[in-house]
């Protein structure tokens, strides 16, 4: 453990505060940020705009660097690579790089562990273990960004749907999107930046009133609540009509469609029992759904769909006017589904 402060937990705001504390001038911070976020640099003694004393003085001071790479699987085709890191507090966390065709989308986590519970997901699996900072969140990004741009290439799309339930460390989310978002940060652009919620309402309440230009997807899973109850256990807590209701408001306040996610479970959601009840709940407002044949996990024992059965699903959303596609698998091999490496 160290006491110093993590570079990317700060804002542009909190390292002009640094600087004044250490009587620099205001122009500093931009200078670092430029190191940090265009030049994806992370040692300061490579910062060449600043001063040899500065530059020391960050090294006594500052942290640089506070993910530590324990684990890397890459699927056989190289398409996916998925990265378990240890926080510096000893906690791990699991982060995905996705390059399929022109796109390099990486999935972030937010948490280590998760406290939610899905009974499918093997990072529910887990257990609660921390709440990521926002810079620990940062670091994910900046760490498979300077990778790319060793090739000359760089990220098209973040999704926030690693490890945790990112609205429960909402401040901390929101502050790394924030910085990844500015102009003089990282600048990716907010609508190439995807988070995904299990639906806590009161949180998408908040996100709504915030009008960000970020996407929001919902992890559904089920359109009734007995079976949504037994899947995703806070459905109890925020059942589907508070859900459903509260992701309508976020349509009608932001203009913006909002997906839908739902894990293909074979005999499980797949009817079209269940198609017809989330037809019947959502086909009055803008959004899409995500079918994603489930991943295998240790602890469930329920197996993906078969493709027929997705297939029928997608047919009839699509015959009640429903936007809806389905995501192919990837990397089962390397267990790509969130928390399947730091279970092992
Ligand atoms: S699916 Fe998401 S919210 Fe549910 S247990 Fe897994 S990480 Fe947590």
């Amino acid at each position: 453990m160290t006491d110093k402060v993590l570079v990317y937990d700060l804002d542009l705001d909190q390292l002009i505060g640094l600087f004044g504390e250490w009587d620099e001038p205001k122009y500093r911070a931009a200078q670092i940020w430029h190191d940090l976020y265009k030049q994806l640099q992370n040692d300061p003694l490579d910062f060449s705009t600043l001063p040899k004393g500065l530059r020391n003085r960050l090294v006594r001071n500052v942290l640089f660097r506070s993910l530590s790479k324990e684990a890397e699987s890459i699927s056989r085709d190289h398409q996916t690579q998925k990265v378990l890191f240890n926080t510096k507090s000893g906690y791990k966390i699991e982060t995905v790089l996705m390059q399929y065709e022109r796109r390099r989308t990486l999935c972030i986590s937010t948490q280590s562990g998760c406290g939610i519970g899905c009974v499918f997901c093997a990072t529910g699996q887990m257990g609660f273990q921390q709440n990521l900072s926002s810079g620990e969140i940062i670091e994910q990004v900046i760490y498979f960004a300077r990778q790319l741009a060793d090739h000359d290439d760089r990220l098209t799309n973040i999704v926030v749907m690693g490890m945790g339930e990112p609205f429960q460390n909402y401040d901390a989310t929101m502050a790394a999107m924030d910085t990844l978002n500015h102009p003089e940060g990282f600048n990716f652009g907010a609508r190439r930046i995807t988070i995904s919620t299990v639906g806590l309402t009161p949180m998408i309440e908040r996100f709504t009133k915030e009008k960000r230009q970020i996407n929001l997807a919902v992890s559904l899973h089920a359109a009734t609540n007995d079976l949504r109850d037994e899947l995703v256990p806070i459905n109890r807590q925020y059942p589907l009509e508070n859900l459903i209701e509260v992701c309508q408001e976020y349509v009608s306040h932001t203009g913006r469609r909002i997906t839908f996610e739902w894990a293909m479970i074979e005999g499980v959601n797949d009817d079209l029992a269940q198609a017809h009840s989330l037809a019947d709940r959502i086909e009055n407002f803008l959004c899409h759904v995500n079918l994603i044949p489930l991943n295998p996990t240790q602890g469930f024992l329920e197996s993906a769909s078969s493709m027929s059965k997705v297939t029928s699903f997608q047919n009839y959303l699509h015959s009640r006017g429903i936007s809806c596609t389905t995501r192919t698998r990837r990397g089962i091999e390397i267990d790509a589904g969130c928390g399947q490496l730091a279970t092992k």
